[in-house]
């Protein structure tokens, strides 16, 4: 997660901003026209592509209009029968529903054992659907957080063979300064201004996901919804334009030099992490120097399996020594992916380091055996100020549960509001906590 900061936030506030409706004519809002036409020519520099399009109101909406540019393309040229979307095993769930729902025909290519796309794999499926291959969809760096050194040279194969490169560019974190998807041979591509460029992330939106698009797909983007047959995909013109001054401000901030920076920072912090603690959590992936890009991946799968603590129990364990869980088994079950962004400063990252370090240690107290597995510090987290009052009959104590580093540990202490919840019952039940309908009778 990133800072948003309070300097980018304010003017999102501001009436002549937020107050704007969607179908004012353009001669009322000069000033949001003017911000909307800086940040395209801004997010074409950054990413090397020709044209943007501000339109779509998330990443996923930005493939779905990304590959509708593709299709229409296809279809312009006579090449109807080119319908088919390679997507590698490692991609974000989106790229596969976005392509099933511009109506291609997904074909997985195969990852090798050390997460890259396997291009032999991926020749092959190039030979076999030939004259039907529409595109492919990667995402760059990958979602293994590797760069993978073979980019360029995937890009040339599918366009020898007639097929469209969309390269997913949520990871821009680490490529934004070093990297032009438009420029090493991608075709289209959506970023996320909701990740990488400080719009606040979760909670359902709204996001901003722009489409940007080399010269040939520019008449492919989303048009005018008021206009019949302009192929928009949102009601509104400019989409989410009314959180656009976020991301103005901190490219503005910024500047060249600093969004470099701040790259460079977020690779490095990524790569500290995953150093200091590859002795306790294996890295999963790493590139071909050891290395990796923006985030790692944590494999608790073997600790899981000698010990019986599960990659829950870590997660929720964090919160008892005051950290946000980083994203769980995505994209690998069983292990925690970390992508410390660089707003996080040293000190943060070596109390994270530390805390992670500290709940391998009461792992390593499972394992040998003096706490069950059932019922141990990891097993009972998060411990709320509810929880430690009246009867306690764990094998651990109080202090354990809520100051696992010691009552004097410097960070100030954050108190879980909840305990554990079934997580994966609630995603697949509709549970209802408002009151019943009578409640409301008198
Ligand atoms: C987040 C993400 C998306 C989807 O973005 P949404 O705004 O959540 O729709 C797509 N691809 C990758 C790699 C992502 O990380």
């Amino acid at each position: 997660m990133k800072l948003n900061a309070a300097a980018e936030m304010e003017a999102i506030t501001w009436p002549g901003f937020n107050q704007v409706h969607p179908y004012a004519p353009v001669e009322d809002a000069p000033g949001l026209i003017k911000l909307i036409e800086d940040l395209e020519g801004w997010l074409c520099a950054v990413t090397g592509y020709d044209r943007v399009s501000l339109q779509p109101n998330a990443g996923s909406q930005g493939e779905y209009a990304g590959l509708l540019a593709i299709r229409r393309y296809h279809l312009d040229r006579g090449d109807s029968h080119r319908d088919t979307c390679l997507i590698p095993a490692s991609a974000h769930g989106t790229n596969a529903a976005s392509a099933a729902m511009v109506g291609m025909r997904v074909e997985v290519v195969k990852t090798s054992p050390n997460g890259d796309i396997d291009l032999d794999d991926l020749r092959a499926k190039i030979a076999d659907h030939a004259e039907r291959l529409a595109c492919i969809m990667i995402t760059y760096p990958s979602t293994h957080g590797v760069y993978e050194h073979e980019v360029a040279e995937l890009c040339e194969l599918v366009h020898e063979a007639g097929g469209q490169v969309y390269v997913d560019g949520a990871n821009l974190n680490a490529l934004v300064g070093l990297a032009r998807p438009g420029k090493f041979g991608g075709d289209v591509s959506h970023l996320n201004l909701h990740k990488t460029f400080c719009i606040p992330h979760g909670g359902g939106g709204p996001g901003v996901g722009p489409v940007a698009v080399r010269e040939h797909l520019a008449q492919y983007l989303p048009g005018d919804p008021l206009v019949k047959g302009s192929h928009a995909v949102s009601a509104a013109m400019y989409g989410s334009a009314s959180i656009l001054p976020i991301t103005w401000a901190y490219i503005r901030m910024m500047g060249a030099d600093g969004l470099r920076r701040a790259t460079l920072t977020a690779i490095a912090s990524a790569n500290y992490i995953a150093r200091k603690l590859d002795p306790h959590f294996p890295v999963l992936y790493t590139g071909d120097n050891g290395m990796v890009a923006h985030e790692c991946i944590l494999d608790l799968r073997e600790i899981t399996k000698r010990t019986g603590v599960t990659v829950d129990d870590v997660a929720k364990r964090l919160a008892d020594y005051g950290f946000h869980a980083p994203t769980m088994s995505f994209p690998v079950a069983g292990t925690l992916m970390v992508e410390p962004t660089e707003s996080e400063n040293l000190e943060e990252l070596d109390a994270f380091i530390a805390a992670m370090i500290a709940i391998k240690g009461e792992i390593d107290q499972v394992e040998a055996g003096v706490w069950p597995v059932e019922d141990n510090p990891l097993r009972g987290a998060p411990h709320t100020a509810e929880c430690l009052v009246g009867e306690w009959d764990h094998p651990y104590t109080r202090e354990t549960a809520v100051y696992p580093m010691g009552v004097k540990h410097t960070r100030a202490k954050v108190w879980p509001s909840v305990r554990r919840i079934d997580g994966a019952y609630g995603d697949r039940n509709l549970v209802c906590s408002c009151p019943p309908l009578d409640a409301y009778a008198e």
